[in-house]
């Protein structure tokens, strides 16, 4: 098998906006599940059925895995400045298209058309240059070693290691996708790769896209499925040494609890709980401002989003009025208006967890000072997965809704008095995660 030096088609046909079939990319085709079994695919900010996507199993793993074993050896002997073509054409592919692909992110994801079009599909294919660009200039480390009557040089060579796994989740769904496959793609590896279930239609096109730009078959291959069927017979193939994972922490301790005993290579990138910390000597606008969107971004679902919120008790009635106005002006509706600022959640059993959180945080003796109510905008939306943006105050550093991942659009204010405190709560908060998990 051999691949030519790359090439783009630029111009041509390509249907983007069918969102009713998604399809499995394996050895360059699109193809259903062996067994023919689909899953549903549902538009959160509607609740009603966008398509269907193959419900894939451990054979369809099997073909895809025997597609990228039999191109890895010609990808892999490829020079650096090759392969970069062929991930730049990909980019360009979705370059060309940035409207279709950010209309199909929001369609799927819930999240307003603003951040589909200006970051994550942007960011995706920015991913993609950047990791060609990355492979071309890599250099590698040579160092001496001076023993008595010897003098050794030492080099360090890079080499493919064969077929990366890439499993991605659904809060960033091309921009996490396309993370996790260009880097394994640059360095020479064939992918086999699994979008969430929830979130399928972008990975979708981008095998529409890399089928139109003539990207070389069985070297990039899309399973789509359940994380229990496909991504577990991704994790537990004997063939694939390894695997690069984005997604929650207790499915990063199964898959590390499965590949540790296969002495698997892997990449874990998992939750979060991350704190704002404001300092009354901050100027309060921008902390305000940066507080707000820290916590609400992409509806509080980003593993970095700042959902505890630490301020300096001098101001802390000053922030939580700003906050409180804020949130009350924010535009909260369909995805796909231009000035939405906040759209739907990504599925109604995540709405549901968000909304458990939020009565453990009532329970726990926390305020809520606004939101956390279901809202139903008018139009096509009104049967969506929509929540209005949650403050809570009261609750110590210990309870459970400021320790736990709720990624939603909740936040928590936390007083304190000086730095060392703050720090202090933060570093007992370290020290736990690292003894107790
Ligand atoms: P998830 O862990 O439920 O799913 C992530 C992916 O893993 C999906 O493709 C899923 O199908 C698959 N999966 C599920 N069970 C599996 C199993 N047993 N074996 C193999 N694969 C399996 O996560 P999610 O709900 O899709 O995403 C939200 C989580 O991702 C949050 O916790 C968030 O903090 C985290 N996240 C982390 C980062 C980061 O860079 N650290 C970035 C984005 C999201």
């Amino acid at each position: 098998m051999s691949f030519d030096s790359g090439f783009h088609l630029k111009g041509m046909a390509m249907t983007l906006n069918d969102f009713s079939k998604v399809l499995n990319y394996i050895d360059g085709e699109r193809i259903p599940s062996l067994s023919g079994e689909t899953l549903d695919n549902y538009e959160p900010a509607t609740g009603q059925l966008l398509g269907t996507l193959p419900d894939s199993k451990s054979e369809d793993v099997d073909l895809a895995v025997s597609a990228a074993k039999k191109a890895q050896k010609a990808w892999g002997e490829l020079s650096p400045e090759v392969r970069g073509y062929h991930l730049e054409n990909l980019a360009q592919g979705i370059e060309d298209h940035i409207a279709e692909f950010a209309l199909a992110e929001s369609t799927d994801n819930g999240k307003p058309i603003s951040v589909s079009k200006g970051l994550d599909i942007p960011r995706a294919a920015a991913n993609l240059r950047f990791f060609a660009g990355a492979a071309r200039y890599q250099s590698e480390e040579a160092f001496r070693t001076r023993l008595p009557g010897d003098d050794l040089l030492n080099v360090t060579v890079s080499r493919p290691v064969g077929i990366a796994g890439c499993i991605s989740p659904w809060n960033l769904p091309l921009y996490l996708f396309t993370w996790k496959i260009a880097p394994a793609l640059a360095a020479g590896c064939t992918v086999v790769g699994k979008p969430s279930e929830i979130t399928p239609l972008t990975a979708d096109l981008l095998a529409r896209v890399a089928i139109h730009v003539g990207f070389p078959p069985g070297v990039l291959n899309i399973v789509h499925g359940t994380g229990p069927s496909v991504g577990s017979a991704i994790v537990g193939h004997s063939e694939i040494p390894a695997i690069s994972f984005t997604g929650g922490t207790a499915t990063g301790a199964a898959m590390a609890h499965q590949s540790a005993p296969l002495f698997k290579k892997s990449l874990l990138e998992l939750g979060g709980k991350n704190p704002t910390i404001i300092f009354d000597d901050a100027p309060l606008d921008s902390a305000v401002e940066g507080a707000f969107r820290a916590a609400f971004s992409n509806q509080g679902q980003i593993c970095l989003c700042g959902s505890r919120i630490l301020v300096h008790k001098n101001i802390i009635d000053d922030v939580t009025e700003s906050l409180l106005k804020k949130i009350s002006e924010m535009v909260i509706g369909d995805p796909l208006n231009e000035n939405t600022m906040m759209g739907a959640l990504v599925s109604e059993n995540h709405l549901k967890k968000v909304e458990s959180c939020l009565q453990t945080a009532r329970e726990e003796g926390g305020k809520i000072l606004t939101g956390g109510e279901r809202f139903s905008p008018e139009g096509r939306c009104a049967d969506g997965y929509f929540l209005t943006p949650a403050l809570i105050n009261g609750l110590p550093h210990s309870a459970k809704t400021n320790q736990e991942e709720i990624f939603g659009p909740v936040a928590s204010l936390i007083p304190f008095s000086n730095e060392e405190e703050a720090f202090l709560q933060e570093r007992i908060y370290a020290l736990e995660e690292v003894l107790f998990g």
